[in-house]
């Protein structure tokens, strides 16, 4: 099937070489590649998030006979290689421009939901005991220049006053005093709800708990074809099997395969995000830079740096990824990563980097989520578009769609969330505009 990156991209029989597969080995989740016909009623199409959250919720909460069909094994996808982050944000918008573009309460609304988001993970990890090494308890995002701190003191007053979130502003002194410094330190936003996790296992405990409540999983299970019966119920052809389903929830986020079904083709931008992992810091190289948090932090650049201490002392720093997905083009972005973590903190200069990797982000046209049932075809359902803060707003959207399934009633999602968005235009031609859009973005970065 052809997709919009290099196949490398999309090689469902591989694990990425990451931190988090290398450390969460003993978790094993009980999923077996389709090898026959078979039926169900809900059938999903992806296994991370999203789709293991609904499969969890059905099961759990509709006693619903729920199937996952997964292309790689669970939590292959950009569930099982993120930073870990688990905050408020989903948006590619920024928070005044999002109030400006969509009024102010469905502003506040769309902001409520991700923070009841990041509270449904902990409530989740807390009812079905999943392990997942929760760390600090805020998210930090720090200015990169005097410029941008007047930003975020702006930004402060609309999440604390307009949007109703708890949000603190740190000068540059006090933040050395209380988390860390760099060369682009120049104060910061202190957000809250939001902590570090470690994503396969929680991931991974998500799918065992849904698979505790009754759900079955099916890994290597490429969804092949779509097709209807002449009953109105849904085939999904794999390479092993088949499935018949009366309703399909398609969860496939940053890794649709758009063409199986034409509803989807062009509604969303694909973009590679890279991450690189050092070995465990010492006292000494933590201390040279006043690292003392365990909260994870952003950056105030255009393009912008995520990076967190993980509980082992080792440093994971992540950025963007090539714009092509070719091998070559990923190995020059871990290179260039790395240098910009050097240049941050240059007394980490010798620390050898022990991981890389990268993955697909989700972008749409309104640079917002959609969640919805498709209107020709309201069997099929759908949440996609997390523009990188999926951990929170995958889980979220997979319980909101379950609840829709299993009760006949659509939630109460805020409106900015509601349907399926616009498609691109030209949408053949999406990787030349996202490249330009990011060598403009750059620019302006390299202007500040
Ligand atoms: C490098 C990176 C860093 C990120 N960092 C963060 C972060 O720190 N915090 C945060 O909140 N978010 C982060 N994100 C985003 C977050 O990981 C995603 O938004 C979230 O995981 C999406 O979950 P999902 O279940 O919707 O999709 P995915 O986890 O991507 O799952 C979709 C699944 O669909 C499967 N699939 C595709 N085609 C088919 C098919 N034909 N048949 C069957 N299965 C198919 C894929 O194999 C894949 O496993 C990051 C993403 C990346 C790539």
């Amino acid at each position: 099937m052809k997709r919009l990156y290099d196949d490398n991209l999309y090689r469902f029989d591989i694990p990425q070489p990451s931190y988090w597969e290398a450390t969460a080995s003993g978790i094993d989740v009980p999923a077996t590649p389709l090898q026959a016909a078979e039926s169900c009623d809900v059938a999903i199409i992806g296994g991370g998030y999203t789709g293991l959250s609904a499969a969890l919720h059905l099961a759990r909460d509709y006693s619903i006979d729920v199937r996952v069909l997964e292309a790689g094994h669970i939590g292959w996808g950009a569930s099982g290689r993120n930073g870990g982050f688990c905050c408020v944000g989903g948006s590619g918008v920024h928070r005044k421009d999002l109030i400006k573009l969509r009024g102010e309460g469905n502003a506040r609304d769309f902001y409520r939901s991700q923070v009841d988001a990041v509270e449904l993970v902990r409530q989740l990890a807390n009812d079905e005991g999943i392990e997942y090494q929760a760390f600090g308890e805020a998210e930090l995002e720090v200015a990169h220049t005097p410029r941008a701190f007047e930003r975020l003191q702006e930004d402060h007053e609309i999440l604390s006053k307009t949007l109703g979130l708890q949000s603190e502003i740190v000068s540059a002194g006090e933040f050395r005093e209380r988390f860390f410094d760099s060369t682009e330190q120049f104060g910061a936003l202190v957000q809250r709800p939001g902590f570090g996790l470690h994503p396969l296992r929680y991931c991974r405990g998500l799918a065992n708990a849904a698979t505790r409540r009754g759900a079955v999983l099916h890994d290597r299970s490429e969804v092949l074809e779509w097709s209807k019966t002449d009953a109105g119920a849904h085939r999904l052809l794999t390479s092993g099997g088949s499935m018949t389903a009366r309703r399909v929830l398609f969860a496939t986020n940053g890794f649709m395969p758009e063409r199986l079904n034409p509803e989807f083709y062009g509604r969303t931008i694909p973009v590679i995000s890279a991450i690189i992992v050092t070995r465990p810091l010492t006292d000494d190289e933590k201390n040279a830079h006043y690292w003392r948090t365990e909260h994870p932090a952003i950056n105030s650049r255009n393009i912008l740096n995520y990076f967190r201490l993980l509980p082992d002392n080792r440093f994971l720093f992540g950025g963007r990824g090539h714009s092509t997905g070719h091998a070559s083009g990923e190995r020059q972005m871990a290179a260039e990563l790395a240098a910009t973590l050097r240049r941050f903190w240059p007394a980490w200069s010798g620390v050898e980097i022990d991981f890389s990797w990268h993955g697909l982000i989700c972008y749409t046209r309104t640079l917002t989520p959609c969640i919805g049932h498709l209107d020709d075809d309201p069997s099929v359902y759908f949440g996609f578009g997390y523009h990188g803060n999926g951990v929170s707003a995958g889980t979220w959207t997979g319980k909101q769609l379950a609840d829709w399934v299993g009760s006949g009633q659509p939630p109460a999602l805020p409106e900015i969330v509601k349907g399926l968005g616009q498609k691109f235009p030209l949408a053949s031609m999406r990787l030349r505009y996202l490249q330009l859009g990011l060598a403009l973005s750059g620019w302006l970065d390299r202007r500040a």
